[in-house]
C-alpha cells in the first residue's frame, strides 16, 4: 500500500478529492493511504499561530519554523536515511513535476510527506533540515500548496497497480517514456457537424491503426511540442 501524508492548513479542501474517481478507488481497493494533517494541531500558542512577518521587511507573512519542522519531524522522522517518510514541499521554486518523476515515485513505493505552503512561503530553514526534495507543478504560483499536492496524488494514484481499470490506457498516454504526446481520439458518433472519424479508426485492422495512431503522436508532438523531440533545440 502507497502512504501518503499531507501537511496542511486547510486540510477540508481535501475532502472530496480523496472520495472521489481514481483517489477513492485506490484508497478503497487498498492500493493506497492518504491521510490529512492540521499543520495548527502542533501549534503551541492559544492562536495557532504557523505564520509569522517577514525578516527584512516585505508584503505577506512567512510560514514559521515552529510548528512546520516538529510537525514534519513527528510525521516522517529527523531529516536522514532512517526517516520513514521522503518528504517534498510543494513549491514554486521547486523541480518541475514531470511523469518520468511520478513514475520514480510511484515506483519507490512511498511512503511520502506532502508539505502544503501557503502565505509567501516558507522559511528556508525548514526548506533546509526537515524537507527532502521541492517540486513545482508549473511557471505560475498560486496561494497554497494544496492543488499541487492534488495534482502529485492523482498522478501517482493512477499509477499503481490494480487501480485503473485497464492499464494499458497508461503505456498510450502522452509523456509515456517522455516523449511523445498522445494522438488525437474519437468516439461516437462517426460523423458531428460534418467532422468524420478517419477510417482507419474504424477498419478494425490493428496493425494499420497502431501506425496510424503513431504518425498522429509524431505530428501532434511535432506541431505542439517540438522540445519534446529534440530537447537541445531553442524553445
Ligand atoms: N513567495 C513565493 C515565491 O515567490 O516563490 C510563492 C508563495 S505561494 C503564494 C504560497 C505557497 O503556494 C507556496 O509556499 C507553495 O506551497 C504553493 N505554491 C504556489 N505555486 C505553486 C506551484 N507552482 N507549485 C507548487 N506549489 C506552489
Amino acid at each position: 500500500m502507497f502512504e501518503i501524508d499531507v501537511l496542511t492548513i486547510f486540510p477540508e479542501l481535501f475532502g472530496p478529492f480523496l472520495e472521489t474517481a481514481f483517489v477513492g478507488h485506490a484508497r478503497r481497493g487498498g492500493a493506497a493511504a492518504i491521510r490529512t494533517h492540521d499543520l495548527r494541531d502542533w501549534a503551541t500558542d492559544r492562536h495557532r499561530s504557523v505564520d509569522d512577518q517577514p525578516y527584512g521587511g516585505g508584503p505577506g507573512m512567512v510560514m514559521t519554523p515552529e510548528p512546520l519542522v516538529p510537525a514534519i519531524e513527528a510525521l516522517a522522522g529527523p531529516k536522514g536515511p532512517s526517516r520513514s517518510a521522503h518528504v517534498i514541499c510543494l513549491t514554486p521554486q521547486g523541480r518541475r513535476l514531470d511523469q518520468a518523476r511520478l513514475e520514480a515515485l510511484a515506483g519507490a513505493g512511498g511512503p511520502l510527506l506532502l508539505v502544503c505552503g501557503r502565505y509567501e512561503g516558507i522559511d528556508q530553514r525548514v526548506l533546509d533540515v526537515a524537507v527532502d526534495e521541492e517540486l513545482s507543478i508549473g511557471d505560475y504560483v498560486l496561494s497554497g500548496g494544496e492543488l499541487p499536492a492534488m495534482v502529485l496524488i492523482e498522478g501517482l494514484a493512477r499509477l499503481l497497480p490494480g487501480v485503473l481499470g485497464n492499464p494499458a490506457s497508461i503505456e498510450t498516454e502522452s509523456f509515456r517514456g517522455g516523449d511523445l504526446l498522445e494522438g488525437p481520439q474519437y468516439t461516437r458518433p462517426p460523423i458531428y457537424r460534418g467532422l468524420e472519424v478517419p477510417e482507419v479508426l474504424r477498419s478494425g485492422d490493428h496493425a494499420a491503426i497502431d501506425e496510424w495512431r503513431h504518425h498522429q503522436a509524431i505530428a501532434r508532438t511535432r506541431e505542439r511540442r517540438p522540445d519534446l523531440l529534440d530537447p537541445d533545440a531553442d524553445s
